[in-house]
């Protein structure tokens, strides 16, 4: 019997699925060499953030692999080669880097996404950040879900209360927290072949919501194969 096969997609590929359900995204631009990275540094507008884009890397800020705060051509080009040297201490083939907009402050919060045998697709939410697995501040709904069940699935939670403001804290936009939801579940019950969706962080601001990084394991890869190593 042919064995199913999970791969993740590659941070651009996922990112362009997720843009694809309505999920806003920081302006972003896929960079092979550090020329190329400072070029859309520039088109995107200073502050950048830099992310290593591997196949062989799943948490990228534990190896390096995330630079925020980049705020000159010259950070760039720096930040780009010591991407190129994480593929050598880590063993891993490099496909080259994400060039993102530095987002603004917000509450950082996770929508994930998966299949569970007995109720097929399921979509999660709460606390984001590493956090996470030692809070385990999350709750569940089948996917798709109403707005009314997305706003229940918020509520249940402490990122909820956070959202709602705190000590003096300006409230979140509920309502971009609701509409992420409603747009991962869609994206779970509509496209068969994802097998996990895991959106985290995504940042709710006083006004609008961003995912900042999208992690998705599918079954096939249709399409193009994503870029080769630099
Ligand atoms: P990973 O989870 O693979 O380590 P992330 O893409 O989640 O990498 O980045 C790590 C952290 O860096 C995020 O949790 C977030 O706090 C911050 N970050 C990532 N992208 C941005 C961005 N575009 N703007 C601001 N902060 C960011
Ligand atoms: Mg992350």
């Amino acid at each position: 019997m042919a064995q199913r096969r999970s791969f993740p997609l590659l941070e651009p590929e996922a990112y362009e699925l997720v843009s694809r359900y309505g999920l806003p995204l920081p302006r972003y631009a896929f960079a092979r060499d550090s020329q190329e990275a400072c070029k859309a540094a520039s088109e995107i507008g200073f502050p950048v953030v830099l992310k290593v884009v591997s196949p062989d890397i799943v948490h990228k800020s534990d190896v390096g692999g995330v630079r925020v705060g980049l705020n000159s051509a010259c950070e760039v080009a720096s930040a780009f080669d010591s991407m190129k040297l994480i593929g050598r201490t880590q063993k891993a083939s490099i496909h080259g880097a994400l060039v993102v907009e530095q987002a603004g402050q917000g509450v950082e919060v996770i929508i994930g996404g998966f299949r569970d045998e007995e109720f097929g697709p399921v979509v999660m939410f709460g606390s984001g950040g590493i956090l996470v697995e030692i809070t385990k501040d999350v709750t569940f709904g089948l996917a798709p879900v109403t707005r009314d069940e997305a706003l229940r699935m918020i509520l249940d939670t402490a990122a909820g209360s956070i959202l709602k403001g705190v000590r003096g804290m300006a409230p979140a936009d509920i309502e971009a927290a609701v509409q992420a939801i409603i747009s991962a579940s869609s994206l779970m019950a509509e496209e068969a072949d994802v097998q996990e969706v895991d959106l985290n962080p995504v940042v709710i601001f006083e006004s609008g919501c961003m995912v900042l990084d999208a992690r998705i394991l599918r079954t096939s890869i249709s399409g193009a194969l994503g870029p080769s190593d630099i």
